[in-house]
C-alpha cells in the first residue's frame, strides 16, 4: 500500500481492522456541542513558588512542555486512584483550549487562537516522576497515565474574555491546599502559545495545561478536590 492509498483510505467511509477509537471531547458551557480534543500539552514549573517547592529557580526559566493523551482526560469528575503508585498529587491549572492553530504564532496574535479556558488537574504520579527525574528519563509514567487529566467545562472566550489575573484555587475536602493568582503565570498564555508554536505545529482541539501554582500535594481514596478559577469556572473530582 502506497502512502496515498493509505491517504485515500482515510474519511468517515474507510473501513478499520479494528473499532475506531473514540474522540474525547470536553462539553462547552451554554452550549450543547463538544470541544473535540486532538492534543494535550502541559506546562511545567510555570509559577515560581511552585518552581521552588518543586526544588528548582524561582527565576525565569524557558519553558518546558511535556504531554498527556487526550483519552487521559476525566469529564465525569471521577479520578480512580491509580496503579503503581502510593504518591499521586494534585495540581490545579488553567487549561487553554485552542479552535484554531499555525506554526510560529507571534505573541501578538497568539490570543486570536484561543477558543476558551476550563479548570484542569493535572494529577501526578509523583514517586514515578521523581524516580524519571532522577534518572534523566521522560515523565510519561508519571505524568501520561490513565484518567490523569480531568478537565471542567470550557467557557468560550467569547463569553468571559482571555483572563490574565484571577484567582485560582484548590481545595481537599474543604481545606484550601493550593492559592495562587492567574497574574503569578511566569510564562503568561500568549507567550506560551508562541513557544509551542515553534516546536509543535499547533491545530484546533489542542488542549494546554499552564501550570500549577505552589501547594501540591498528595490524595487519597474519598477526596473531594474543588478547583477554582476566578472569572473561569470551576472542576469537581472525587478520588476513588
Ligand atoms: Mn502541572
Amino acid at each position: 500500500m502506497t502512502a496515498d492509498t493509505w491517504t485515500a483510505a482515510q474519511g468517515p467511509t474507510a473501513d478499520y481492522v479494528i473499532p475506531l477509537p473514540p474522540v474525547p471531547a470536553v462539553p462547552v458551557q451554554g452550549c450543547d456541542a463538544l470541544f473535540p480534543v486532538r492534543r494535550i500539552y502541559c506546562v511545567g514549573r510555570n509559577y515560581a513558588a511552585h518552581a521552588v517547592e518543586m526544588g528548582g529557580d524561582p527565576d525565569k526559566e524557558a519553558p518546558f512542555f511535556f504531554q498527556k493523551n487526550p483519552d487521559n482526560l476525566v469529564l465525569d469528575g471521577i479520578f480512580p486512584y491509580p496503579v503503581a503508585s502510593d504518591d499521586v498529587h494534585h495540581e490545579v491549572e488553567l487549561v487553554v483550549a485552542l479552535g484554531t492553530g499555525g506554526k510560529n504564532i507571534p505573541v501578538g496574535s497568539a490570543l486570536e487562537h484561543v477558543f476558551g479556558y476550563a479548570v484542569g488537574l493535572d494529577m501526578t504520579r509523583r514517586d514515578l516522576q521523581g524516580e524519571a527525574k532522577k534518572a534523566g528519563r521522560p515523565w510519561e509514567t508519571g505524568k501520561a497515565f490513565e484518567s490523569s487529566a480531568p478537565c471542567g467545562p470550557i467557557a468560550p472566550a467569547t463569553e468571559i474574555g482571555h483572563p490574565a489575573a484571577g484567582t485560582i484555587t484548590l481545595a481537599v475536602n474543604g481545606d484550601v491546599r493550593q492559592s495562587g493568582d492567574l497574574n503569578q503565570l511566569t510564562w503568561k498564555v500568549p507567550e506560551i502559545i508562541a513557544h509551542l508554536s515553534a516546536l509543535f505545529t499547533l491545530a484546533p482541539g489542542d488542549l494546554i495545561f499552564t501550570g500549577t501554582p505552589s501547594g501540591v500535594g498528595p490524595v487519597v481514596r474519598g477526596d473531594e478536590l474543588l478547583g477554582q478559577i476566578e472569572g473561569v469556572g470551576e472542576l469537581r473530582v472525587t478520588v476513588v
